[in-house]
C-alpha cells in the first residue's frame, strides 16, 4: 500500500485555494497561475508571453539564469540589451538607469532576485523603481530568494514573478508559479506572438481558467507535486514566514563567518551585502579544484548540502545550498566541521564564529516573542 496511489482529485477549488496562497506569500493581489512543472516552464512561458520582433528587452546578467533568458528573448526575435555584471557582486540601480537611457525604446526587463548557482542577490526594491519609472514591465525570477529574503511583489512594482518551490520553500521541484499584473496581461493580450493552445501559454490559462472563475480545471492537476505545495506551505505558515526569512539570513551569515575563520577559502561573494540569504558560494584556492573538494566532503557526510559550481566554476566554486531544511545551525556546522577535515585545519574557531554570526543574524531578523 502506498500513501501516494488512490487519492482522491484534487478538486478546482483545491487549486484556487493553493494559488491563493502563492499570492498571499508574494504579497500580491495580482493574478497567480500555478504552472504544472519545474520554474523554468513559467520562466520561459513568461519570456514568451511579452517578447516579439519590435520590442526592445533589457537582460540583465548576474548568474547563469540570466544568460538563458537572453537566449529565449533572442529566439522571440525581440531586441536583447544584455546589462551583465561579474557573478560574484550584484547589479546596482543606477546601472540598469543607464542602461534604460542609453536604449529608450526598452519594454521589458528581465531581472534575477537572488542566484543559488552563484550565491548573489540584487536590490530589487531600487531596480524596479527606475525600471517603473521608465515604462517597461519587469519580470523576476524570485525561484532563489522567495522564502529566502523579502519579496514584495506589489509594493515593488513586479510585473511578472516566477517562484519554484524547491529551494528555499523545502518544496516540491515540480510544480511552480507566476503572478502577472493587470499591465502584464495588457501588454501580452496586445502580443500577436504571445503563446496560444500551448503548454507555454499564460493566456489561456487566463482565458480557461482564472477568467472562467476558477470552476474547472483545464487539465488533469499535477496531483502529488500540489499537495507537496500545499504542505511546505502549511510548515512555512506554522513557521511563520519572516522565522522562515531569518533562518535563511542566519545560515548565510554563519557560513560565511566559518569559511572566513577556516582561512584558505573565502567567500565568493565579497560583499556581505550582495551574498544570497539561500546559498552561500565558496572561492577555492588555486591548486585546490571545487570537484575535489565537494566529493571529499561527501564522502565525509553524504548529506551535506554541498556541490561544485557549474561550468566554469566547477574548478573554483563550492555551493553550500543552506536551503529549506537545510537553513539550519547543524547543516552549517557540520559543514563547516567537513570543511575543517576536508582541509587539515581545526574546525573549533570556525564553528564559534559561525555560531555567533547566527545569533547575531537571527537577533537583528528574527520576529519578536
Ligand atoms: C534554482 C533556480 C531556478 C530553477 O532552476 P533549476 O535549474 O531547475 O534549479 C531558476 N532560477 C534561479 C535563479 C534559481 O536559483
Amino acid at each position: 500500500m502506498s500513501p501516494f496511489l488512490d487519492l482522491p482529485p484534487l478538486s478546482a477549488a483545491d487549486f484556487a485555494a493553493i494559488e491563493d496562497r502563492v499570492a498571499a506569500l508574494l504579497h500580491t493581489s495580482a493574478d497567480v497561475i500555478v504552472t504544472q512543472g519545474e520554474a523554468l516552464l513559467p520562466l520561459e512561458a513568461a519570456i514568451r508571453s511579452a517578447a516579439h520582433p519590435g520590442s526592445t528587452a533589457l537582460n540583465i546578467v548576474t548568474g547563469p539564469y540570466g544568460q538563458t533568458f537572453g537566449n529565449w528573448l533572442r529566439d522571440c526575435g525581440a531586441e536583447v540589451v544584455d546589462l551583465a555584471v561579474p557573478f560574484d557582486g550584484a547589479v546596482s540601480a543606477k546601472q540598469v538607469a543607464a542602461a534604460l537611457e542609453a536604449h529608450p525604446a526598452i519594454d521589458f526587463v528581465s531581472l534575477v532576485h537572488a542566484e543559488a548557482a552563484t550565491g548573489n542577490t540584487n536590490p530589487v526594491a531600487e531596480i524596479a523603481a527606475v525600471v517603473r519609472a521608465h515604462g517597461a514591465l519587469l519580470m523576476l525570477d524570485a525561484v532563489a530568494s522567495v522564502a529566502a529574503e523579502p519579496l514584495l511583489t506589489d509594493e515593488w512594482g513586479v510585473d511578472l514573478c516566477v517562484i519554484g518551490g524547491q529551494k528555499a520553500m523545502g518544496g516540491p521541484a515540480g510544480v511552480s508559479a507566476v503572478s502577472v499584473s493587470d499591465r502584464a496581461w495588457e501588454r501580452i493580450a496586445a502580443n500577436p506572438a504571445a503563446p496560444r493552445r500551448s503548454y507555454l501559454s499564460l493566456l489561456d490559462w487566463k482565458e480557461r481558467w482564472t477568467d472562467a472563475g476558477r470552476t474547472v480545471l483545464p487539465h488533469a492537476p499535477a496531483q502529488l507535486e500540489m499537495l507537496a505545495l500545499d504542505a511546505c506551505l502549511d510548515r512555512i505558515a506554522a513557521d511563520g514566514l519572516p522565522a522562515v526569512i531569518a533562518r535563511h539570513r542566519a545560515a548565510a551569515a554563519a557560513t560565511r563567518a566559518g569559511v572566513r575563520a577556516l582561512g584558505t577559502l573565502t567567500p565568493f561573494v565579497p560583499e556581505d551585502a550582495h551574498a544570497a540569504p539561500v546559498a552561500t558560494t565558496v572561492r577555492t584556492p588555486p591548486g585546490l579544484a571545487a570537484t575535489a573538494l565537494a566529493a571529499e566532503l561527501l564522502r565525509l557526510d553524504p548529506a551535506l548540502p554541498v556541490q561544485p559550481g557549474g561550468g566554469a566554476l566547477a574548478a573554483e566554486m563550492l555551493r553550500v545550498n543552506h536551503y529549506g531544511r537545510a537553513a539550519s545551525p547543524d547543516t552549517v556546522q557540520a559543514t563547516l566541521a567537513a570543511l575543517a577535515t576536508a582541509l587539515g585545519t581545526a574546525a573549533d574557531g570556525a564553528q564559534k564564529a559561525a555560531q555567533a554570526a547566527w545569533e547575531a543574524a537571527w537577533e537583528s531578523a528574527a520576529p519578536q516573542g
